[in-house]
């Protein structure tokens, strides 16, 4: 780029993707009619890294480098605060503003605040949702809403805008990176682990996939944790390699389209239920369940945490993210249940176990996933409603595959049996764990503890109190 002319950034955080990326476009646009260029920057956050399992480091590693594929090798990586990074950009290369996608989760729109009082000009366009956090309110009061239902219908009212044009890359004009800009980072993936392909195209390529083999389905092999059946976005979502509003356009009004529209509205909701009630973060959405009595971490947490605890499903849901970063919805509500209602441990402690091995860790969706399971979250009929591990495994695996495919020490069994090993002579025969707790016993314990706090009807405070 000539001398003279002044560039933009378009600062990537949330957002790694070129299409149907509106505060890329919009970058692009004031670059050229300045004549200048953009400057593509992803920052190497140390706070976010801090928190970060190796897993999910390693999808963030491929995720920039496919960027930076796309970008045709221009992308600069930063290391540094953010004040000081951006400051030092924009003396160096003349640039008049720093675009980005809007941030609603407590830690990024501070971040950003701190940028701007900084004074550092960022301009927002976009968001990683179809509807921004905050927008769906009841019609009557303006309120946020508590429940997921009418959030749906008044969602899919409010409707969302179509995906943004997807820029050709040969035709952005990018400003080049020196060789001191170009930071990336070179975390691998664990050994024994393998984790699912990072980046733009290889979601784009899942989609189609998804689109064309699984989607009609949806509605029913989404509950099989052995099956192939979900869209297996949650990853790519997370770190914005694709936008929400791209899964949505080519659904129509079939049930299976219908549920899969109602899945993505889920992540939207706890995104929502999150920004109005950010000190569900920590605590008790419904705060009365922080009275009950709680056990404390020890044996039993640590059987949970490395898929020992004698329970087939939930061993192998457990091992699925120790080795995978993933896990399947299914197995999360069941492990989640069995934390909390079997082993009478805080959701807190799963979610910051199942946030240091997720590589699709959502801080709205995790917290709120928990919080749902654990029955003091955004759900009608909470707390009864106590998994049984075993009749999950029998209905939701029923020919026991993923159980086969990641508990070795019994994948000697057929179904039924592999449900449970303790019923067959040889069940015990390759060192499985026996069972750390009775489902009966700890479920009615469960209840009785319930029962203590004298929950009759959940009240959830009003965030704007
Ligand atoms: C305890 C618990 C913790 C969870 N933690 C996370 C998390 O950290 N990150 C995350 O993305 N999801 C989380 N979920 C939600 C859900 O399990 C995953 O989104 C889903 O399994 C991802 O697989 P998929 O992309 O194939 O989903 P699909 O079934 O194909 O669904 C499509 C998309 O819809 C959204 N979605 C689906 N189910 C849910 C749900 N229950 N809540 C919110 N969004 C949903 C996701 O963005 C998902 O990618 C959690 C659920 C529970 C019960």
């Amino acid at each position: 780029m000539e001398m003279g002319t002044t560039n933009t950034v378009m600062w990537f955080r949330r957002d790694l993707r070129i299409g149907d990326n509106p505060a890329l476009l919009a970058a692009i646009e004031e670059a050229r009619e300045n004549g200048g260029a953009v400057l593509p920057l992803f920052i190497l956050d140390p706070a976010l890294i801090g928190g970060a399992g190796s897993k999910r480091l390693a999808y963030l590693s491929d995720s920039l480098r496919a960027l930076d594929e796309s970008l045709l090798g221009n992308l600069h990586v930063m290391v540094g605060d953010q004040v000081d990074v951006l400051k030092a950009i924009i003396e160096k290369h003349s640039i008049t503003s720093i675009h980005i996608s809007a941030e609603f989760e407590r830690y990024g729109v501070e971040r950003d605040a701190r940028v701007e009082s900084a004074g550092i000009k960022l301009i927002r366009t976009g968001s990683p949702y179809a509807v921004a956090p905050g927008r769906v309110v009841k019609p009557s009061d303006g309120t946020p809403y508590k429940v997921y239902t009418p959030f749906y219908k008044n969602w899919r009212e409010h409707g969302w805008r179509n995906p943004a044009i997807s820029p050709a890359t040969s035709e952005i004009p990018l400003l080049k990176p020196d060789a001191g800009d170009r930071n990336f980072p070179q975390w691998e993936v664990p050994s024994g682990c393998e984790i699912s392909e990072a980046g733009e195209k290889a979601a784009l390529k899942r989609f189609k996939y998804f689109q064309e083999n699984l989607l009609d389905n949806y509605d029913e092999s989404r509950n099989f944790a052995g099956v192939d059946g979900t869209s297996r976005m949650s990853a790519h979502l997370k770190w914005g390699e694709i936008h929400p509003r791209t899964l949505l356009q080519p659904l129509g009004s079939s049930k299976a389209h219908d549920v899969f529209r109602k899945e993505i509205a889920w992540r939207e909701f706890y995104a929502d239920v999150l920004f109005n009630n950010p000190r569900t973060e920590y605590e008790y959405y419904a705060p009365q369940f922080a009275n009950m009595h709680y056990d404390k971490p020890g044996k039993k947490y640590k059987a949970w945490c490395e898929g020992k605890t004698g329970f087939p499903f939930v061993d192998a849901a457990m091992r699925q993210l120790l080795t995978e970063g993933w896990m399947h919805n299914r197995t999360r509500m069941v492990v989640a249940s069995f934390l909390v209602k079997d082993l009478h441990l805080e959701w807190q402690l799963g979610e910051k176990f199942f946030r240091e091995h997720l590589v699709d860790f959502d801080l709205a969706s995790n917290i709120h996933g928990w919080q749902w399971t654990a029955g003091c979250g955004t759900d009608a009929s909470p707390y009864y409603r106590i998994f049984n591990p075993i009749e999950q495994g029998k209905r939701f695996d029923p020919d026991g595959d993923y159980i086969r495919k990641y508990v070795p020490e019994l994948a000697h069994l057929n179904a039924p049996d592999i449900h449970e090993p303790w019923s067959v002579l040889d069940g015990y025969l390759h060192d499985y764990p026996a069972q750390i707790v009775n489902h009966a016993t700890e479920r009615l314990e469960s209840l009785a503890r319930l029962q203590e706090i004298k929950v009759q009807k959940v009240e959830y405070p009003d965030p704007n109190a």
